[in-house]
């Protein structure tokens, strides 16, 4: 990465400082800091347009119509789809409920997913199996971290209507063979839905090399507003789903009691959308872009095998998911033998202003796995260095001292 000095200067909140200490923000899985042109870019909308869009036919509705919708193709063509192929939903989780809710299930569809899901990627399927009779499987996951891709084929019968899958997992890291499962699905006729909440921030991606049908990620992850997300859903597939709420935007023609649906990706949309947050987020995506994904990948990978290398050198610690960086993304989750996640994140808080998340990061099932309570995860992004993980090492080897551990 050139001139990480620069590129902080981008985000205000690296500026904070607590006893002289500065802020080093290693929870990016759970959201990620904004750089100063997405929060001028949601400003710039609020002050000088304001407008709703595909409503007016006057100037500043037609200024916020062409903004919106710029903002669309711009994040389309960031992973690879066209403008029609991309929903605007509040995140990840309200995409892969749409898709859950969407479906015309038929009693006795399955749903394939995996024990190393986000609960966003369960809990909809769950409910999908109460509400529609749909009947749900977990391929498992193994000791290395790895997804058991063989036990994932065993499951798939003719039944099988959709396998859901994240592409990174948000505790092990683990990169998933996304094109390989693809393969899998459509080889029986059944979707593949992917959760690339963790993917999408951190790589170069392009839907149509994956191959996927449908593709859910928030851009609160990606440096943009929290509240938006995209849900692509593959040109054709919409056919499979009706769209779960209904209102304003989503039809083209209503009667008292018909309606003609939309074209897409508006049908999916109804009511007034998250205009300033589309801005916002089409913002962050041209930032990502002028620094290149390619780029950021690297420099997580480094920032990754260096924490990796860490904490296999401090007594005690057990890390979780795949060791070698190329198979895993850019955070690591890990636990202290004989101490709880809280108890490292608030200490790490108090003695270096270290912010990393602690608790089961909403995967309740694989930490059973793991055979762990809870884990404290610290996650990188393209603004974090190799010096704050120096400070991060320092912090770790206080608290074992202190702890006499
Ligand atoms: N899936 C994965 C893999 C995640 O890491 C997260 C966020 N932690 C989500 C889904 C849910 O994202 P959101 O809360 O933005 O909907």
């Amino acid at each position: 990465m050139k001139d990480l000095s620069k590129l902080r200067e981008d985000f205000p909140v690296l500026s904070r400082r607590r006893n002289g200490k500065p802020l080093i923000y290693f929870d990016n899985a759970a959201t990620t800091l904004k750089p100063r042109q997405v929060i001028d870019a949601v400003k710039s909308y609020y002050e000088n347009c304001s407008a709703n869009v595909h409503r007016g036919v006057y100037e500043l509705s037609q200024e916020a119509t062409d903004l919106y919708e710029d903002s669309r193709s711009r994040i389309a063509d960031f992973i690879g789809c066209k403008s029609n192929e991309l929903v605007f939903v509040r995140n990840t989780t309200e995409g892969i409920n749409l898709v859950a809710y969407g479906i015309k299930w038929i009693p006795g569809d399955e749903v394939i997913s995996t024990v190393m899901e986000h609960h966003s990627n369960m809990i909809p399927w769950q409910i999908a199996s109460k509400r529609f009779g749909v009947e749900l499987k977990y391929a498992g996951v193994k000791q290395d971290g790895q997804l058991d891709l063989d036990e994932l084929e065993q499951l798939v019968t003719d039944r099988t209507r959709l396998i859901a899958v994240c592409h990174v997992s948000n505790v092990l890291g683990t990169i998933n063979d996304v094109k390989r499962i693809a393969r899998i699905a459509h080889d029986h006729g059944a979707l593949l839905l992917v959760d690339a909440a963790q993917s999408v921030p951190h790589m170069p991606i392009n839907v149509k090399e994956l191959d996927c049908d449908f593709l859910a990620f928030s851009g609160h992850k990606l440096l943009g507003p929290t509240g938006i997300g995209c849900l692509y859903i593959r040109e054709g597939v919409e056919e499979e789903l009706e769209p779960p709420f209904g209102g304003g935007e989503m039809i083209s023609h209503v009667e008292l009691y018909s309606y003609r649906l939309n074209d897409m990706p508006w049908r999916f949309e109804p009511g007034t959308p998250n205009i300033a947050g589309a801005i916002g987020l089409a913002t962050a995506v041209d930032y990502l872009k002028s620094i290149g994904m390619e780029s950021i990948r690297e420099h997580e990978k480094q920032l990754t095998a260096r924490a990796i290398e860490i904490l296999k050198e401090l007594d005690g610690i057990e890390v979780y998911g795949p060791t070698d960086p190329e198979k895993r993304c850019g955070l690591v989750a890990f636990n202290l033998k004989g101490v709880s996640g809280e108890l490292i994140a608030a200490l790490l808080d108090e003695f270096e202003n270290i912010a990393v998340r602690s608790g089961f990061h909403c995967a309740q099932p694989l930490h059973k796995v793991f055979g762990a309570q809870s884990s404290v995860r610290a996650s990188f992004y393209l603004y974090n260095t190799l010096d704050e993980l120096e400070v991060f090492k320092r912090g770790l080897e206080r608290i074992k001292n202190e702890l006499g551990k």
